[in-house]
């Protein structure tokens, strides 16, 4: 009787999910005006009340966006096309009073104004449809399967998006879960689009906008890096993947997803060593289907879409990436070992460098990347260091003792296959730090609890030298303590205006602020140049007055030359064999 029953009631929730419907139609019947016009069918909800919500957030852009201030008209009908109450609960939420109705249509409108990856965009020239932005879920149904219909306007002929197209005829898509539906950004009108197969998986790209690429190339270059990427993990997940890109005046990077990626470039990107940087970004966004998308912190994903999710591991999600978006290109042979180890140098002068290194913990930078990397200001680079530079120098230091514990037989590839093996593949879910810290202890023989609390969760200057050396090479501190100014200029037509300071600079000291126009040096009217060239003549001790306008008000400063010792690291490359070795299984060059 007890299983009678259960068996009952197991036939009745399966009864109930399968009769419960979402469908979306999406419609951009005036693209001059921006606005997408979004319908939800929804069927066999059995609450009285349900709630649809818009996501506030982005996953992979770490902001709160608040998507919802483009959503006007919200309005629903039952069956009948009776009109059922609309109550907005929240910033995000609206209410809908159903009763017993069967079927509910959802209507509203989504003003899309804004072109980059992670916001959605309609005008004549095409449509850009960023999920988490476009579409609303129903409250405690995100896992709710479903479908959509894309109607695109009368002069759009292509739709690309990676979701399943399940008719042949009109635009037509399935997809598992609210979050595949938000995961898969879809791009509307007359792109050109070409294909490549790669490691076993077809690839589509959609180009919006002209631009100086030539296929051919295109499928030749992006092929080689997909390849180069599988190899690191062995096997790709997808069997589909789709590339958007906007080629357009002012490019801004890409944005990750489960099965495609959207690339923002300038339209002009396609040639020289601005081509490189297109592939790096290639590589970057394409590194993330594993990383991040499945091998993630624990806190991302399933998402909550209404607020911040805070994570202490950004920087192995983009710090890792970075890494590797260089790495790969030296596998695939568009670096050689020289240039990429040039291109780290750098990296590490860069991070060891800047004043924000020591104030902020890698960890506190990725809590933070919602307060303060996604919203800087002219103190950011005082507070501040970004988890995708210092981050790929972990990355870097990582692979070194990985390398060097197993004697060239292992590195980071082996580290990040097991993470994706262990977390994604077996036990479906994302890990915490400590899980991720444990891992890392297995792979490089050591306890890693030291160098976490220096160097990831403080600010100290990792022991590079005495890593690096472990795997044939050295990098020599030559940081020197030089006189300086600490003020960075910009000439604004015929205004020389101070663009940032450093803290505890001999411009601060002075009393010299951020947007302060200077009239005059010395003797001499204020040029950028001018200025410049007197101060990199000056020694410690040298003083030299500023006329300034600070709000149109006139007053003098005298600025003191002290002496700043900027971190900085040079990598000499040594001739012990057995070293030589494990810095050639490194850089591949075995
Ligand atoms: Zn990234």
């Amino acid at each position: 009787m007890k299983n009678i029953l259960l068996t009952l009631g197991l036939i009745s929730t399966c009864f109930l999910v399968w009769s419960q419907k979402v469908h979306y139609n999406l419609g951009m019947s005036k693209p001059q005006s921006h606005y997408f016009e979004v319908e939800m069918d929804l069927e066999g909800f059995k609450e009285k009340v349900l709630e649809v919500k818009m996501p506030v957030w982005a996953p992979g852009s770490y902001l709160v966006r608040e998507f919802s201030k483009n959503v006007n008209l919200v309005k629903a009908f039952d069956e009948n096309g009776q009109v059922i109450g609309v109550k907005k609960t929240s910033k995000n939420t609206w209410s809908i009073s159903k009763g017993k109705a069967s079927k509910v249509k959802v209507k509203y409108e989504v003003y899309s104004f804004e072109l980059s990856v992670r916001t959605s965009f309609l005008d004549l020239t095409h449509g850009f449809v960023s999920g988490s932005g476009v579409f609303m879920y129903v409250n405690g149904h995100k896992d709710r399967s479903g479908t959509l219909e894309v109607i695109p306007y009368k002069d759009f002929n292509q739709v690309t998006t990676a979701m399943t197209r399940y008719q042949k005829h009109g635009f037509n898509y399935s997809f598992a879960s609210y979050d595949e539906l938000a995961d898969s950004p879809i791009e509307i009108g007359n792109q050109e689009v070409f294909s490549f197969t790669a490691a076993g998986v077809e690839h589509t790209v959609a180009m919006y906008g002209p631009g100086n690429y030539t296929i051919e190339v295109l499928q030749k270059d992006m092929a080689r890096i997909v390849e180069s990427a599988t190899g690191v993990f062995g096997q790709n997940p997808n069997k589909n993947y789709v590339f958007i890109i906007h080629n357009v005046v002012d490019g801004q990077g890409g944005l990750e997803h489960t099965s495609s990626t959207t690339l923002s470039v300038n339209r002009w990107t396609y040639s020289g060593s601005a081509y490189i940087g297109f592939l790096s970004l290639v590589a970057h966004e394409y590194f993330h289907l594993w990383n991040v998308k499945r091998i993630r912190p624990i806190e991302l994903g399933p998402f909550n879409y209404d607020e911040e999710n805070y994570t202490s591991l950004l920087w192995v999600m983009e710090g890792f990436t970075s890494y590797y978006d260089e790495l790969l290109l030296l596998r695939a042979g568009y670096y050689d070992p020289n240039e990429y180890l040039s291109k780290l140098e750098n990296t590490i002068n860069y991070v060891e460098g800047s004043v924000g290194s020591r104030v902020q913990p890698l960890a506190h930078s990725s809590y933070d990347a919602w307060i303060k990397a996604y919203r800087p200001n002219e103190n950011s680079a005082n507070t501040t260091m970004t988890y995708y530079s210092r981050g790929a120098v972990m990355a870097a230091l990582f692979d070194m003792m990985i390398i060097s514990h197993s004697k060239g037989v292992q590195g980071l590839d082996h580290f990040l296959q097991a993470l994706y093996d262990k977390f994604y593949l077996k036990q479906k879910r994302g890990f915490t730090e400590d899980e991720f810290r444990a891992e890392l202890e297995r792979f490089s023989g050591k306890s890693m609890k030291e160098f976490f609390e220096k160097y990831i969760h403080g600010t100290e200057i990792p022991p590079y030298n005495e890593i690096f050396r472990e795997i044939g090479f050295g990098a020599e501190y030559t940081g020197v303590a030089t006189p300086s100014f600490g003020a960075s200029l910009r000439q604004d037509g015929g205004n020389l205006i101070v663009r940032s300071i450093r803290a505890g600079s001999s411009a601060e000291e002075a009393g010299l602020s951020v947007n302060d126009e200077i009239l005059a040096y010395g003797d001499f009217r204020a040029d950028q140049k001018g200025l410049e060239a007197m101060i990199a003549e000056m020694k410690e001790g040298d003083e030299l007055e500023l006329l300034v306008s600070r709000d149109d008000r006139l007053m003098k400063l005298m600025v003191k030359i002290s002496l700043y010792e900027k971190p900085s690291f040079h990598f000499i490359p040594m001739k012990n064999e057995p070293q030589k070795d494990l810095l050639n299984y490194w850089l591949r060059t075995i």
